[in-house]
């Protein structure tokens, strides 16, 4: 049976005889069965095109109730996706081309029609529209989760604020990001990253009305848009459902992932009252919720604002920071506990910013991590230790221990052991004298890969300590499986050792659980005789504090090394 295409018409037309004409034309055509609808007046055309789907629609545009170009108007503006062909009795060129303007998409003057002119444009037309609904498409809509897109989503939310102003009505923008995407995408690979989106996408849209709009705008970032009928209120409690819809771990055939979503919140007019004010500072906020622990959602404030230029201030400075030669180095020296002697020193970094002065980590590490720039900064920091540590040496026998801090990020790149290696050549130290401090998330965190990395640092000769030990989710049992030589009891612990305090026992019982598996112990952060004493008694190996020295500058721990240079043992 050959294919008969069946094309649905809806023909707008009050003149009889050009109906009549026009269906026998219709009738002719070999390959395509045209199935047509008659509407006399505008207000019929809009009735039918609400009840019922068409093809293409054949517009007079004459009409007992429509005259002209208004006809067609009204038309294209209930039935804005279906393609138009408009009819006239005249060649009117500028009429012709007011048509195209207003949304038609041909032109046809009804004397001069054939069966061919008729069903070429009616097909022609038809494709044409096919096309630029592909288009559009592709240039407002995501691909993979069929959202619309940031292009479309900006649009979206200026015809929201349009109305919310009109309204006297307000309406909150979400900005929410998967938490660990990045994480699950790199390990289980793209395409169960790209199932993840599209299963989080569906569960967002789950929790949304017909009147708000969610868009993806970025790898893990989705937006939401919620007109506010009446008040906040309701916002807490969406985000909160979107928030719980999207910790339902997700099973993708023999592996099950959990996920979890911060949101940040922004309030028109109150947060501002422009799609990029309102878009900026719900990331601010979004940033803020996975800064207070993930798995949260989070309003704008001022305060949050005043955080954010802080930020960026210093993201932007640190970029010039190394090359201006604008970072030191502080060393903090490390003692035996029991003869009170230098042992090494930890390196500390500082950065002399030329507008806020001498800048403790704290202040900035934090942005070195997140924007990457900590590869470049940590290796400048391990290779000056490494060379300080060096000359330090030569004039001591008992080879000094340098400790130097090391980034998750830094640990988990791919030139790390390469970097150590190149520094301690470089440096001539002895791989024995260099220790790398690590938090205990660093090393529980994918778990065989760290330990291959470790096993190699062993291998080499380099040792390695769990600092700011107590503060993580580690259990020390675990530490059995990696090769470490040494924690470091977290400052919080030593900081109110008073005889029954908790803290005490926690001290007491790292120290007890670290020696049961060999490892040396430090303490951090001792300020006062009772600590040292209390860390003594409990036979704490090592101690790092203000009670024995600030860190110093580089010039001041010569003259140090050489007053210790044969120390007095204390009595025990
Ligand atoms: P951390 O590795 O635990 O270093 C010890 C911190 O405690 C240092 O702070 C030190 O100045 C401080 N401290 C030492 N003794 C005492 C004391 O008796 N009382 C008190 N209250 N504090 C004491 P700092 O220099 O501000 O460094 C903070 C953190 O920044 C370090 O903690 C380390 O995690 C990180 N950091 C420092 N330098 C580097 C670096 O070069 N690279 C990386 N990735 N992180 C670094
Ligand atoms: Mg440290
Ligand atoms: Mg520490």
């Amino acid at each position: 049976m050959p294919h008969v295409e069946i094309i649905r018409v809806l023909l707008v037309e009050d003149n009889p005889a050009d109906i009549r004409r026009l269906r026998e034309y219709f009738s002719k055509v070999a390959d395509v069965l045209f199935l047509i609808h008659d509407a006399v007046s505008i207000e019929s055309a809009i009735q039918l095109v609400t009840d019922k789907f068409f093809d293409v629609i054949l517009l007079d545009l004459t009409l007992p109730d429509s005259f002209g170009i208004e006809t067609l108007r009204r038309m294209h503006n209930h039935a804005p996706d279906i393609p138009i062909i408009v009819l006239t009795g005249i060649a009117d060129d500028t009429m012709a081309l007011a048509a195209m303007r207003h949304g038609a998409q041909d032109y046809l003057i009804k004397g001069q029609l054939d069966i061919n002119l008729l069903s070429r444009a009616i097909r022609y037309t038809i494709e044409r529209k096919r096309a630029e609904a592909e288009i559009k498409k592709l240039a407002y809509y995501d691909a993979l989760t069929g959202l619309p897109n940031r292009v479309l989503f900006s649009d979206r939310l200026k015809q929201a604020i349009v109305m919310a102003e009109r309204d006297k009505k307000g309406l909150a923008l979400l900005y929410l990001d998967l938490d660990r995407f990045k994480y699950i995408n790199d390990t289980l690979g793209h395409a169960y990253g790209d199932r993840l989106l599209k299963i989080s996408a569906n569960r967002i849209q789950g929790c949304l009305r017909g009147s708000d709009t969610v868009a993806r705008i970025g790898g893990d970032e989705f937006v939401v848009i919620l007109p506010l009928l009446s008040g906040t209120e309701d916002v807490p409690k969406v985000a909160y459902k979107i928030l719980e819809t999207l910790r339902k771990p997700v099973q993708f055939e023999n592996h099950t992932i959990y996920t979890s979503a911060s949101i940040g919140i922004a309030l028109y007019p109150k947060n501002g009252s422009t799609v990029d004010e309102l878009l900026k500072n719900a990331d601010i906020s979004m940033y803020q919720a996975k800064e207070t622990g993930r798995n949260n959602y989070q309003f704008f404030s001022e305060e949050m604002n005043e955080q954010a230029l802080a930020r960026q201030v210093i993201e932007s400075s640190m970029r010039h920071a190394i090359t201006q030669n604008e970072f030191f180095l502080v060393y903090q020296p490390l003692f035996d506990i029991a003869s009170r002697t230098i042992i090494g020193f930890e390196a500390l970094i500082r950065w002399r910013h030329p507008q806020h002065g001498d800048m403790l980590p704290p202040q900035f590490i934090n942005v070195a991590e997140e924007t990457g720039m900590i590869i470049p900064i940590g290796e400048w920091v391990l290779r000056t230790a490494c060379r300080q540590a060096r000359q330090w040496n030569q004039c001591r026998s008992d080879g000094l221990r340098i400790s130097v801090n090391i980034s998750a990020c830094q640990f988990k790149h791919d030139s790390f052991i390469g970097i150590v290696q190149s520094a301690l050549e470089e440096s001539d130290l002895p791989a024995g004298c260099l220790e790398l401090e690590l938090s205990e998330s660093t090393i529980m965190e994918q778990g065989d890969r760290n330990l291959l990395i470790l096993t190699k640092l062993k291998e080499m000769g380099v040792s390695v300590a769990i600092d700011d030990f107590g503060t993580g989710y580690s259990f020390l049992s675990c530490l059995k499986h990696f090769p470490i030589d040494r924690v470091k009891i977290d400052g919080s612990f030593v900081q109110d050792i008073t005889p029954g305090e908790d803290n005490e026992a926690i001290a007491e019982a790292i120290i007890v659980m670290a020696h049961s598996l060999k490892l040396n112990v430090v303490a951090e952060g001792v300020e006062h005789e009772k600590q040292y004493s209390f860390l003594h008694s409990r036979k704490c190996d090592e101690l790092q504090g203000f009670l024995m020295s600030r860190p110093l500058p580089p010039e001041d721990i010569l003259p140090l090394l050489l007053s210790y240079a044969s120390p007095a043992r204390q009595p025990d």
